[in-house]
């Protein structure tokens, strides 16, 4: 059984051994998915501001490509580790898996610190953690896209110096950037918009009406504040809110776009309206439908899991609940839609741009949104096929059918 004590690669090489046992995985095969294929640790020197000269830590994981190139973000962090940048890239096989893509996964990352650095320094850390790593990605191979404290700007800088790697224009080596420059119109909702096509999904299948269903939301961001949006024009009561500031609620519902107003103003969520301040806790425990944790790893955890009382919760984020605390909202019947279903509609829409760039054709945002509809619904019903058919919770029925795509793909080749 998977446990809190576990570092992130760790949990991921459980999680692997775990959803296996449904499926009598080879153990040669799980051998070979317990493992990234390649992971590059890069050193490279960058002048900083003051004439120093600074030498910067990059790492890029490429977990599996027998589907397809590897695809996956890059995070500029002071925490970032090589177990932590092997898990992710695991995980972000089985997103790319669960919603069909043809993609293995990847990730990538470099330790510093983007708060202490100015826009200079930031640009020359981007350039330089690509040129390192150039031999590994491409359109074929790798495609990075954004992830923490890297934005569309850090991957335009990317792209332009690959580009001048290759002699020519590479657009499709890196997802998330600007629309100017060959990214996708959608990108920048698609993560709460997909969360919102499995939310649909799940109401259905438990009979939750979503008019005037009650949703809470932990984390104010890109993810959290679009996807209060969207609930809200479903018809949806948005009654808690919070941000790293604190958390607020109103039992008769707070307009998304007005709170989204107070926080550009005054930095927070926090003395909005006539709303009462609650913990952050208290908000992760409330009497609500729907809960979208959207914000950080590991918040619900075995020591809050039996006070959840949400009847759906909808991870925006990546990792927010332990393995331990998924065993107890599966007994209690709190339908939790996985991180790796629920905020797919991100790496979605990034393999529509990669899509459009090797095209060099453009979608309207309808015809994104169609497409991300079709396949999110599509991946939240078999999804859901399998938690029925298994008698298991979503995230474990969402590893099994990663697992057996991925598999399958393997031994086609004749890899084992
Ligand atoms: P963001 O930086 O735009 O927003 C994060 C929000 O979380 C901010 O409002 C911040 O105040 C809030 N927050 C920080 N600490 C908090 C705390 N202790 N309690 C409550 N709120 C807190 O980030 P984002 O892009 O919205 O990403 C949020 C989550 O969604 C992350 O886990 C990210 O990995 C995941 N995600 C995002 C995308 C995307 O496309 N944006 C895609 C996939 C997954």
């Amino acid at each position: 059984m998977v446990t809190e004590s576990l570092n992130a690669f760790e949990i991921a090489q459980q999680q692997i051994h775990e959803a296996g046992k449904y499926i009598d995985l080879d153990p040669a095969l799980e051998a070979i998915i317990k493992e990234p294929k390649r992971v590059l640790i890069v050193s490279f020197p960058v002048k900083m501001d003051d004439g120093t000269t600074k030498v910067f830590q990059g790492i890029r994981s490429q977990h599996n490509d027998a589907i397809g190139p590897c695809k996956g973000g890059i995070r500029f962090h002071p925490d970032v580790t090589v177990d932590e940048v092997k898990a992710l890239s695991m995980w972000m096989t089985f997103k790319c898996g669960v919603v069909g893509l043809p993609y293995g996964g990847g990730k990538g990352g470099v330790i510093c610190n983007p708060k202490e650095m100015s826009q200079g320094e930031l640009e020359r850390v981007a350039r330089g953690f690509i040129e390192a790593i150039a031999a590994i990605v491409g359109p074929d191979k790798d495609i990075p896209a954004p992830d923490v404290y890297t934005n569309a700007q850090v991957m335009a800088w990317m792209m332009d110096t690959y580009s001048r790697i290759a002699g020519s224009n590479q657009f499709g080596v890196i997802t998330g950037k600007p629309i100017i420059v060959g990214g996708s119109l959608g990108r920048n909702e698609a993560t709460a918009q997909g969360c919102i096509y499995t939310i649909i999904k799940a109401a259905e299948k438990i009979g939750l009406n979503l008019q005037g269903a009650t949703v809470a939301i932990q984390g104010y961001g890109n993810a959290g504040y679009i996807a209060a949006r969207l609930l809200h024009d479903l018809g949806c009561k948005l009654v808690a809110v919070s941000d790293s500031r604190g958390a607020v609620y109103s039992e008769d519902g707070v307009d998304p776009s007005h709170l989204l107003e107070h926080k550009q103003k005054t930095g927070s969520c926090v003395e909005f309206g006539t709303c009462s301040l609650i913990t952050g806790e208290d908000l992760l425990e409330m009497d609500v439908d729907i809960l979208v944790p959207a914000a950080l790893e590991n918040v619900i955890t075995s020591k809050n899991a039996a006070n959840i009382k949400a009847k759906i919760v909808a991870e925006a984020a990546n990792g927010p609940t332990t393995p331990d605390a998924d065993k107890v909202l599966f007994e209690n019947g709190v339908m939790v839609i996985p991180d790796i279903l629920a905020n797919a509609g991100g790496v979605t829409v990034s393999y529509f741009e990669w899509v459009q760039n090797l095209m060099n054709y453009y979608w309207t945002k309808e015809e994104v949104n169609t497409k991300l509809k079709a396949l999110m619904f599509d991946a939240f019903d078999k999804t859901y096929i399998t938690s029925q058919e298994h008698k298991v919770d979503m995230r474990t029925a969402a590893y099994i059918n990663s697992i057996t795509r991925l598999s399958e793909a393997i031994k086609a080749r004749g890899l084992v």
